[in-house]
């Protein structure tokens, strides 16, 4: 049968989406403007929090909140292992040492006893991704008194216990890239209560028509960004009712597959950015004969930090590296398509093999 190949992502745009840019361009005020603003407002009140900066992306979100926070040279920032190089290259940016720690297993967070290891009086912060759309433990986290940098940029709209995601570090971000929850293409945000935090990283996005001199970025937003983002913002919920009844599914369909499913718990509200499962083994089999089925699958991360930076230990990490594999999961599934990804799972994963 000549399927029609399944993407591993694909983003949702619709009618009012393409109507809000054209908007914006029609309007010929397309750079930094209103529209940003505006983003910024809505976007913090979502979230519950004082402010917002609206930047050029996620990555650009973690290094600005990181110098806001004055991180440099001679100070440690901790981060997982499992988790794409933005986040080292965050900390890189600003001169800090990066403290790699391990995961827990199968949220593939952050381990906090790891983190608590780790600690040492030259910790400065640490970053706490909510990996695949499933909050990290955050109160083991803010007991350890060190700031919490929160990554949101696959967790938009989770929730710990009664609190948003994005509501709980010292400050926190986001990454509108095109695969992520909502989109504007590119782009970021940080969220926050302090109005000097957001001051500073608001100063350093923008070099223009400064009278003192400091090392300033251009990680602004677009005024074409921030439309197609305050429109996405509000189909949020829509996307994520979607993405949590195709994960019910998903658990429903696969639960006497040799695959380990997701994990759900009452005080963490798993958004399922990603579909993440451990296999019996090896990934690479599994990920071609689904390729082979037209659906494809993919590691959720590339590789993880610590193979780049040549460190060993890290078992939960390997462990999630060598097997996981995402499943694609996202809105804009048609039922067809959900209908075919069940059929290969199960067949590939069938116990009986
Ligand atoms: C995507 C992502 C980032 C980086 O965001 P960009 O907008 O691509 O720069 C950072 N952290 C996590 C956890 C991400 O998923």
């Amino acid at each position: 049968m000549d399927y029609q190949t399944i993407p591993h992502s694909r983003p949702s745009l619709s009618s009012s989406d393409i109507r809000s840019v054209s908007q914006v361009l029609r309007s010929g005020q397309i750079s930094q403007g209103s529209l940003v603003s505006a983003f910024e407002k809505k976007f913090a009140r979502t979230f519950g929090r004082k402010y917002g900066a609206a930047v050029s992306s996620g990555t650009s979100a973690l290094h600005l909140s990181l110098l806001a926070l004055n991180i440099k040279a001679g100070d440690e920032v901790i981060i997982p292992s499992f988790v794409c190089t933005a986040v080292l290259n965050a900390v890189n940016a600003v001169g800090a040492q990066p403290l790699v720690v391990d995961i827990d297993l199968p949220t593939y967070n952050i381990s906090a006893p790891a983190v608590k290891r780790a600690l040492s009086s030259r910790t400065k912060a640490v970053i706490v991704p909510h990996m695949f759309g499933c909050p990290a433990d955050m109160n083991e986290l803010l007991d350890t008194g060190i700031p919490v940098i929160e990554d949101c940029a696959q967790a938009v709209g989770s929730r710990y216990r009664e609190h948003k995601t994005g509501s709980l570090g010292i400050l926190s971000v986001f990454s509108f890239y095109a695969t992520k929850v909502i989109t504007c293409g590119e782009g970021g945000m940080v969220l926050g209560d302090s109005g000097e935090l957001i001051s500073k990283i608001k100063d350093r996005k923008d070099y223009d028509q400064k009278d003192k001199y400091i090392l300033r970025y251009n990680y602004k937003m677009t005024d074409i960004q921030a439309a197609l983002g305050m429109n996405q913002l509000s189909h949020l919920d829509n996307f994520i009712h979607r993405r949590r009844k195709i994960a019910r599914r998903f658990l429903r369909e696969f639960k006497d597959c040799s695959l380990i499913l997701p994990v759900q718990s009452e005080e963490k509200i798993h958004i399922y950015y990603r579909f993440v499962t451990l296999a019996p083994g090896e990934a690479s089999p599994y990920l071609k004969k689904l390729q082979k089925m037209n659906i494809m699958c993919r590691r959720p991360v590339f590789r993880p930090l610590h193979h780049y930076l040549h460190l060993s230990g890290f078992p939960h990490t390997e462990e999630a590296w060598h097997r996981c594999i995402s499943i694609p999961l996202y809105p804009s599934l048609d039922p067809n398509e959900i209908m075919r990804i069940i059929a290969a799972v199960k067949e590939i994963f069938s116990d009986k093999q």
